[in-house]
């Protein structure tokens, strides 16, 4: 920046961008610092999952939980997806994260069930781990060595990492199946994927972003809400509801049988110690 200053503002003339200069540096410098303290956490195993329990709307039981990442960071405390994940993304660090969320959760699932909980676990891809091609034999892999049966993990992809090249998408999610594993559409509604590959995809699932849910209020009409269920039923699809904060919100998706919901009118994501006594003691148990 001494150097920027040296110049005169005329010598510069359209290429006073270089004024900005530092500004990009900061940033270019503070991803790389990202990127490298992202290499020493995974070293040093600072990151955790949080489980999100997933409740039927039909038999009120807790019926699994959905792995979210979070990065228990030395400094800055505990660090949520959104200022991590985007550069893990970048950087291709997404592929070792996401196989240790991906082998960490189907452990923990295990265990719950052994203790009793039939649970299932949903574990989110990103458009980089979905598009490895060592995808499949990484989730082989990891099953046998969990020994968790492939019906109990689900993998959520977003609407708009399955609307991108769809020839592509459709032979990835037919090995996915054929492995048995269950498959949901993430956010659902906030892409552009086709209605009519939407019938292509092999999937299992449809889970309407929670901005639509939030939308949900008394004496309004929840027209999306309400097609996005609709739309799930007639492609004979299971469709979950997240994002759901009150009361009228679950009596709305209720009335709309819509399958399954998850919010934190119902429970946070919790830490796995936090979410072992929640599991025993509350009332929509399986086993209570
Ligand atoms: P998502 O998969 O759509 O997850 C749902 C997000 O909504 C989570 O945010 C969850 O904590 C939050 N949530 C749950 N219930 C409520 C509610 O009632 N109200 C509101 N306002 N929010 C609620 P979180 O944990 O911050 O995760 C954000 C996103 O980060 C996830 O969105 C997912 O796309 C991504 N993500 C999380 N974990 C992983 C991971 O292991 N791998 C990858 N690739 N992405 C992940
Ligand atoms: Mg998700
Ligand atoms: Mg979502
Ligand atoms: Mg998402």
């Amino acid at each position: 920046h001494a150097d920027a200053a040296m110049y005169s503002a005329k010598e510069l003339g359209r290429n006073n961008f270089r004024f900005f200069t530092p500004a990009l540096n900061e940033t270019a410098q503070s991803r790389l610092e990202t990127e490298n303290s992202l290499r020493r956490a995974l070293a040093k195993n600072e990151f955790v999952i949080h489980y999100q329990p997933v409740i039927s709307l039909l038999s009120r039981e807790i019926v699994g939980v959905e792995a979210l990442v979070r990065w228990q960071h030395p400094r800055k405390g505990l660090l949520m997806p959104s200022s991590f994940i985007p550069v893990a993304e970048d950087t291709g660090l997404i592929i070792p994260i996401g196989e240790w969320v991906l082998r960490s959760a189907c452990n923990q699932v295990r265990s719950w069930q052994k203790s009793g909980y039939p649970l299932r676990v949903a574990v989110n891809l990103s458009a980089r781990q979905f598009r490895q091609p060592q995808l499949t034999e990484t989730i082989r892999a990891v099953l046998l060595e969990t020994s968790l049966i492939p019906e109990s993990l689900e993998v959520e992809i977003t609407e708009s990492i399955a609307a991108e090249d769809l020839n592509v998408t459709i032979s990835i999610l037919r090995s996915l199946k054929d492995m048995g594993i269950r498959i949901s559409i993430d956010d659902f509604g906030t892409g552009f994927s086709s209605l009519s590959y939407l019938r292509r995809f092999p999937i299992d699932t449809l889970k309407i972003d929670k901005s639509f849910v939030a939308d949900i209020l008394p004496r309004r009409d929840e027209e999306i809400v309400t097609a996005i269920i609709n739309l799930a039923q007639t492609l004979k699809l299971k469709v979950i509801a997240e994002g759901v904060e009150t009361r009228e919100q679950l009596n709305f998706l209720a009335e709309k049988h819509c399958d399954e919901i998850q919010g934190y009118f119902f429970c946070r994501p919790l830490p796995q110690h936090e979410l072992q006594p929640y599991l025993a003691c509350h009332p929509l148990n399986p086993k209570a």
